[in-house]
């Protein structure tokens, strides 16, 4: 089968108009796919394998888990993830259904067959009447009389139409070795151990001369912390991994490798700040956190990409102080990843502002994980199935999980992030996504919440406004929009 460009057929060129092109069959374009047709709208859907493989695809079949099983956590009310399931379920999610008819027992998590899973979902988009699945690769931008795309072609996504975007969007860099730093929620930090401070008080753009949180470390912490991550266990690379790491991005512990002060020198330099809980004594290094999200609730660690295990990362950085009691919206890692600098390229409907005939959804938006990728297709197949109908979508409330969502990857980062800088990194949704609520002291019946059932206490009430507010969102805009 011949890659495309090659001219569309005519019976496709008379009516493009009423049709939405998906390229990429995964978990982000099965979900926009369906949600396309179920809106009544044409859809041509555009999966290159078996024509052409990934590396770590090992199928033909539609929204196939390339790796674990897991949907993770299906608790609405105290998990972020869960409470993304139960929004999409809501919005008629095919990725949601068929999980849901193909789970097997994993305690509270949502684990699936992969094949029953990956089968189902290709037969109901194999059935709809509006679909139509070409198995052929996009090896270039797609054609110009596809007047509305969904690029949904993942973290694999093919190098000729890797390149093709790379270059529409102006962007240097797109594919690379993804070196994610671990992510603290920002009321987890003690603050009676660490202080808000920028190195020599430099004032940032908004006049702001305390961006950072700052975690002091003494000789003998230093030293202890060095060996941690010296011996501490690695993850291994994929032979197909073999992407350079980028400079100036080297993981903490092979920066550790090459000499014991190395990070003394470097990411956890000591100078120009002052403990103001012991300020006449010098700290023999400094762990430093930068500001994450424009609500300021995530802190990332600055320069400490790690390829440590899971488990490792948060037994060694727990020994930091300020962060003994530390809850990880993530941690870090390193992968093979492609995706595009989304705050800077997209518009809120996930356009690209420089072709706005082509979305983007999935992973490539810089969303991490199955159920992240597969809402923001549900997210893209509902905003250009209503643009197809001539209505204009709005997404659903930041208070949502799907509208932190999409607040997060088209504009919820700080100013003068870029890919390159290795600033803009993929994200689970997490509550910190989603904007503050205050923490309660009593419950509904006025009784007092005992304070370490409080943190809790405030993801529920934020799971109940989440939903409350996707509803309102279904009944309104969203049902307007569907007419
Ligand atoms: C090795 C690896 C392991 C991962 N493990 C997990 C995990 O365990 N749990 C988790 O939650 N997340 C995991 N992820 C992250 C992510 O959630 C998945 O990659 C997820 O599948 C992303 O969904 P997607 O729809 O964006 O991309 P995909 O599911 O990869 O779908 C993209 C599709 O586009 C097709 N395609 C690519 N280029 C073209 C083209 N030019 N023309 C036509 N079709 C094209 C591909 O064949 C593929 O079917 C992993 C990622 C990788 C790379």
């Amino acid at each position: 089968m011949s890659p495309v460009p090659t001219p569309a057929a005519s019976a496709d060129q008379a009516s493009d108009q009423s049709i939405v092109h998906v390229v990429g069959g995964g978990l982000a374009g099965s979900e926009a796919a369906w949600q396309v047709a179920e809106a009544g709208v044409r859809v041509v859907l555009h999966e290159m394998r078996p024509v052409r493989g990934t590396a770590a695809h090992q199928t033909d079949g539609l929204a196939e888990l390339v790796c674990s099983n897991s949907f993770r956590s299906d608790d609405w009310a105290y998990n972020a993830v869960g409470l993304l399931h139960a929004e999409m379920r809501r919005c008629g999610s095919l990725i949601m259904a068929a999980a849901d008819a193909h789970q097997v027992p994993a305690g509270g998590a949502l684990a699936v067959d992969r094949e029953g899973f990956s089968q189902a979902v290709t037969q109901r988009l194999e059935q709809h009447p509006l679909i139509e699945i070409r198995r052929e690769e996009v090896a270039g931008l797609p054609p110009a009389q596809w007047g509305s795309v969904i690029l949904a072609t993942g973290p694999l996504t093919s190098p000729a139409l890797s390149d093709a975007v790379l270059q529409l969007s102006g962007e240097g860099q797109l594919s690379f070795f993804d070196a994610i730093a671990p992510i603290v929620h920002a009321d987890t930090i003690d603050m009676s151990v660490a202080w808000r401070q920028s190195r020599y008080d430099k004032e940032g753009p908004g006049g702001d001369a305390a961006a950072y949180i700052n975690c002091p470390m003494d000789k003998a912490q230093y030293e202890a912390f060095v060996d941690a991550l010296l011996t501490g266990p690695k993850a291994e690379f994929k032979e197909w991994e073999n992407v350079p790491y980028f400079d100036g991005c080297l993981p903490i512990e092979v920066m550790a490798e090459r000499g014991r002060e190395t990070l003394r020198h470097g990411p956890m330099k000591p100078v120009g700040l002052t403990n103001p809980h012991n300020p006449t004594v010098k700290a023999h290094a400094i762990v430093q956190l930068r500001q994450d999200n424009a609500l300021g609730t995530l802190f990332n660690m600055v320069g400490f990409q790690t390829k440590l295990k899971h488990g490792a990362q948060a037994e060694v950085f727990r020994t930091i102080p300020g962060l003994h009691n530390a809850e990880f919206a993530r941690l870090g890692g390193l992968h093979r990843n492609t995706f595009i600098n989304s705050p800077r390229l997209l518009d809120a409907q996930l356009r690209l502002k420089a072709d706005p005939r082509l979305r983007f959804a999935g992973q490539v938006t810089g969303v991490e994980g199955y159920v992240e990728s597969a809402a923001v297709g549900l997210l893209a197949g509902r905003f250009a199935a209503a643009e197809r109908k001539g209505h204009a979508l709005t997404a659903p409330p930041p208070t949502a999980a799907l509208g932190a969502l999409i607040a997060h990857i088209t504009g919820g980062r700080l100013e003068g992030d870029t890919v390159e800088a290795g600033k803009f990194q993929p994200m689970n949704i997490n509550y910190g996504l989603l904007p503050p609520m205050e923490t309660p002291k009593a419950g509904p019946d006025g009784q007092r919440i005992p304070m370490k059932e409080r943190g809790r206490a405030k993801k529920r009430l934020m799971s109940e406004r989440a939903l409350r507010d996707l509803d309102a969102w279904l009944a309104g805009p969203a049902r307007a929009a569907a007419e």
